[in-house]
């Protein structure tokens, strides 16, 4: 079996069998480098460049961590901007085809509070927001974070140098100090290390390079 086999991780059947109907036939470099550490709960920070996959690196490790039956949050992701968070809320919902009733909601700004809050209201396994529509959810206390087993924080750059960092910080301390943390970046300034041995514990480092 090759390494880079999806089969060699221990994700439930029907991840695999949905990866294998989605034809991702093998892992990129990222997501094999990072998704062993992910699945064994360990907090990671995953560096590689746009387009390598890191969604599903994310996606594919809380999906595992899921327990449908419990309605209620279990997953955020945090993403700098509407519209990678809707590209992300898509590409989980692709990835969790195989699982039945997994609802996974964006919560963003530019659009009422009032139908976020009433699907809030239905319950949903994982948020994807930019932080300040969670903030906003968070001070109107119609969002629970104390059941995040897993918190990610997609292009963890941008978001910093969008001026996101106390945003991010007062979110984060709204989820319980035992969850698994994950930063996925395309770079790796020194304002993501000092976020990291702020907010992560023992994190384990992956990098793949950019091929020029
Ligand atoms: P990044 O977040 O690193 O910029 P994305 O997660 O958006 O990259 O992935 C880029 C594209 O690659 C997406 O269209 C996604 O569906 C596809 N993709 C991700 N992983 C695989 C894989 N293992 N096999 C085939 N396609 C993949
Ligand atoms: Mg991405």
């Amino acid at each position: 079996m090759s390494q880079s086999a999806f089969s060699s991780l221990k994700l439930q059947p029907a991840l695999l069998e949905n990866l294998t109907s989605l034809e991702y036939t093998s892992m990129t470099p990222i997501q094999a480098q990072s998704l062993p550490h992910i699945l064994s709960g360990k907090d990671v920070i995953a560096q590689a460049k746009t387009g390598s996959g890191k969604t599903a690196a994310f996606a594919l490790g809380l999906l595992e961590n899921l327990d449908v039956r419990k309605y209620r949050v279990q997953a955020l992701v945090l993403c700098p901007t509407r519209e990678l968070a809707d590209q992300v809320a898509q590409e989980i919902r692709k990835l969790a085809r195989g699982i039945p009733n997994v609802k996974v909601l964006a919560l963003c700004g530019g659009v009422p509070m009032g139908p976020q809050i009433g699907s809030l209201e239905h319950g949903a396994h994982i948020i994807v927001g930019t932080p300040g529509r969670i903030e906003d959810h968070l001070s109107r206390r119609t969002l629970d974070l104390s059941h995040v087993n897993t918190l990610v924080l997609d292009e963890a750059d941008r978001m910093l140098d969008m001026g996101f960092s106390a945003a991010l910080d007062a979110i984060i301390d709204q989820t319980p100090r035992d969850r698994q943390t994950l930063f996925f970046s395309a770079t790796f300034p020194e304002k993501i290390q000092q976020i990291a041995s702020r907010t992560m514990r023992d994190p384990v480092k992956v990098e793949v390079e950019s091929s020029h």
